[in-house]
């Protein structure tokens, strides 16, 4: 059976690995003129890296990432610690090393395309359009190319064509904050393997130590959809000036063109991924906000899913119908409580920040280690074998 791909992402990626080690013929165009991905990092938790373990790409990804030793999340004054964890405790009760792998996105998405043979991913194509009968998909692309499939995987991200074919035309909800991101020198104050958020009134700006003595850093601010400056790195030091250290001298030591600035988008979850013999994954299914960590990590899962429910059988259709049966919940659970705990981490009003960040204290060991085991300890179950 044929199955093509469109998009190269996180998703793409990792669904043309699983279903080549399902069997199936699987080839992925991506529209950018080659393999790229924004100068910024990426966490993926344990979650992710079992999924992949599973498809024998686990260890591709740890080469190329740093793992967590300590996570620690801090009021702005930079003093007063509000929760921390060493991740060291949950590799253990998890049985996955690391609990959270830290890694540049552009190293990320090189390991996952050294999984394939040369030839699978190609560039240069942007899916314009798609038509299906009840045996075939046909995919147009902007170049005039036109391919045809059993199967075709919309993995093109929150705007996606794929998407808009089974759904129609629909705007991403918004957020409320936008995020400034840069990758800088790892000063000596932050030792390997840590990361963090500092949060403060309507902003936060979290940390994450790269391979190569790098930072990873980002931020979330509440402004308005669309809002842009003409120095976005001028703009971002000035919505965190007077915050401790090393927040300002992070910002300081990026390079003016390596601050990318993006608003956050979701979209409200639906179950319409599938219609005959297209189906949609990762982003361009369930897109999320940043705050938990997990978009990334649910495109993955998505994909050894998807591949084990085509699996099953010659009945493309029902395959697909038992793909969105097992990740909807897990994928809407995300979403929502990703839209809830970036609500609460953007509000400004003093008095609430003060008692959220008191009551964050008390609750961490409850709720956190609840939303990590809920979260991080998942398995999508067996790659061989169709879950029960
Ligand atoms: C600020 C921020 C921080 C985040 N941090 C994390 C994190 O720490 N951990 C985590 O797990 N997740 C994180 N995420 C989420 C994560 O980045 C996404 O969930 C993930 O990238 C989704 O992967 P995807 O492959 O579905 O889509 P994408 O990464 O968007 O990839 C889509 C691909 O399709 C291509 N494409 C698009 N349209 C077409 C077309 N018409 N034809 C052909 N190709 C096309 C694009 O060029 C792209 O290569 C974060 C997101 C943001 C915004």
């Amino acid at each position: 059976m044929r199955v093509i791909v469109i998009g190269a992402g996180i998703g793409g990626l990792t669904a043309a690995i699983a279903l080549r080690r399902a069997g199936f013929d699987a080839a992925v165009y991506e529209r950018a003129a080659e393999l790229t991905e924004v100068g910024a990092g990426i966490s993926l938790w344990a979650n992710a890296l079992r999924a992949l373990d599973h498809i024998a790409a686990g260890d591709a990804v740890r080469a190329v990432s740093l793992g967590l030793v300590r996570s620690e999340f801090r009021v702005n004054d930079g003093r007063t610690v509000v929760a921390s964890y060493r991740a060291a405790d949950f590799e253990r009760r998890y049985g996955v090393a690391p609990f959270i792998a830290m890694c540049h996105r552009a190293d990320l998405i090189a390991a996952l395309a050294g999984c394939l043979p040369a030839g699978v991913v190609r560039c240069g194509h942007e899916c314009v359009g798609l038509e299906q009968d009840g045996s075939r998909v046909t995919v147009r692309f902007a170049n005039g190319h036109t391919d045809n499939t059993d199967v075709l995987v919309g993995a093109d991200g929150i705007k996606s064509v794929v998407r808009t074919h089974l759904l129609g035309p629909e705007p991403p909800r918004y957020s409320g904050y936008t995020c400034w991101r840069g990758v800088c020198p790892r000063p000596a104050s932050l030792p390997p393997g840590s990361a963090g958020e500092w949060w403060g009134r309507g902003r936060r700006f979290g940390i994450t130590t790269l391979p190569g003595d790098r930072v990873y850093w980002y931020t979330g601010v509440n402004a308005p959809a669309g809002q842009r400056a003409a120095d976005e790195k001028a703009a971002c030091a000035e919505a965190f000036r007077g915050w401790a250290a090393p927040v300002p001298e992070l910002i300081a030591s990026t390079p003016p063109a390596a601050v990318l600035r993006n608003d956050s988008f979701d979209r409200p979850p639906t179950r319409e991924w599938a219609k005959g013999r297209v189906v949609i994954v990762g982003d361009a299914a369930h897109p999320t906000t940043p705050n938990l960590g997990q978009g990334g990590c649910m495109a993955i899962e998505d994909a050894v899913v998807l591949a084990r429910c085509l699996k099953r059988g010659p009945d493309v259709p029902a395959s697909l119908a038992a793909f969105v049966r097992e990740r909807f919940a897990r994928t809407a659970a995300v979403t929502n409580e990703s839209w809830r705990l970036g609500r609460v981490g953007q509000w400004e009003g003093r008095a609430a920040c003060w008692l959220r960040d008191r009551l964050f204290r008390v609750l961490f060991p409850l709720v956190g280690e609840h939303s990590f085991s809920k979260f991080a300890a998942f398995d999508v179950g067996p790659f061989g074998e169709p879950r029960a």
